[in-house]
């Protein structure tokens, strides 16, 4: 079995996007920019926000985090955020969610220029993805994406079922094995039969939230296992895919952590990259 190496793969991709941005750098003259929002004092966004900003100065991003206490007004923010839409510094904006309560998400989402939506939540990113055109696609299911395509480049025909229908994870993953030519299913809580499902699948992601859902006898032989889950245990964290059992049987499958996880932030640079790339047009 070909254990997925996200960590490799994410180095791998953050070297290449450093060699991009010394090239956009010595072509304009600038760098693209990626501005985050930070709110409250969540410890795991803080670690969150904290990676992102090394990362994205590693590859010669020009990076920044605004921070705000949690009580600040949701006007405030959506004043900053208008600020930084036309700021010509700044490539790409992300809201580091989830948000204190008094703060619509969607509200804040909405008032992100779409051209700056380094996550691909706004709605008109949402809509170009589905409808096959350009756009930004969430960090975490364009990193499963690209892990796949390194196992198997040619997609066409394969069968995938996707675990889980979230608008962050599931519904985008769908949209990039579609525009593969893959034959997609997708699942979620009410699926009847999800072992039955899951044994049609050549390529299985579980972006679900429950530990260990996925079991040997589920997947068919040699078929492609990404598991995007983080579930803390008593045993420590683990994925939404059984590991061992799936080992038994799957052609490659993603490890977690070690999977999945390092390839989100790598993905929000190349995103980063990529919006400014479509500004200099
Ligand atoms: P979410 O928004 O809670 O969505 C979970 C999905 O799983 C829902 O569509 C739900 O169905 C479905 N589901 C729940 N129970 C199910 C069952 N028994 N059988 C089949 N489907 C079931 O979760 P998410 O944000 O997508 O995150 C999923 C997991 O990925 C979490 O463990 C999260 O921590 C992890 N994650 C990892 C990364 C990373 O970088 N590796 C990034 C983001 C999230 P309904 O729609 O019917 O409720």
């Amino acid at each position: 079995m070909i254990l997925i190496d996200g960590k490799k793969a994410a180095a791998e991709l953050r070297a290449e996007l450093k060699e991009e941005v010394a090239e956009l750098k010595s072509k304009h003259n600038k760098v693209p920019g990626l501005t985050v929002i930070l709110i409250g004092d969540l410890t795991p966004s803080q670690i969150y926000v904290r990676n992102k900003e090394k990362s994205a100065k590693e590859v010669g991003l020009k990076s920044e985090v605004i921070k705000y206490p949690d009580s600040v007004e949701e006007k405030t923010v959506l004043e900053k955020i208008q600020e930084l839409n036309s700021d010509e510094t700044v490539s790409g904006i992300l809201v580091q969610l989830p948000l204190p309560k008094h703060i619509d998400k969607q509200k804040v989402i909405e008032a992100i220029n779409p051209s700056k939506d380094v996550d691909g939540f706004h709605p008109m990113n949402v809509g170009n993805l589905s409808s096959g055109y350009e756009s930004s696609v969430p960090c975490t299911p364009l990193g499963c994406y690209l892990l796949i395509k390194k196992i198997e480049p040619n997609l066409s025909g394969k069968k995938a079922v996707v675990v889980g229908r979230s608008n962050l994870n599931g519904k985008p993953m769908t949209q990039l094995l579609l525009k593969e030519n893959c034959t997609v299913t997708i699942t979620h809580s009410k699926t009847k039969d999800l072992k039955a499902e899951c044994l049609e699948a050549d390529i299985i992601v579980a972006a679900v939230g429950i530990p260990e859902l996925v079991r040997g006898d589920w997947v068919k032989k040699n078929a492609i296992v990404i598991d995007v889950g983080i579930n803390k245990t008593d045993n420590g964290i683990v994925g939404d895919v059984h590991f061992d059992e799936v080992s038994e049987n799957a052609k490659a499958l993603t490890p977690v952590p070690g999977g999945v996880g390092p390839m989100t932030i790598a993905c929000l640079l190349k995103n980063t990259i990529d919006c400014f790339k479509r500004s200099q047009i």
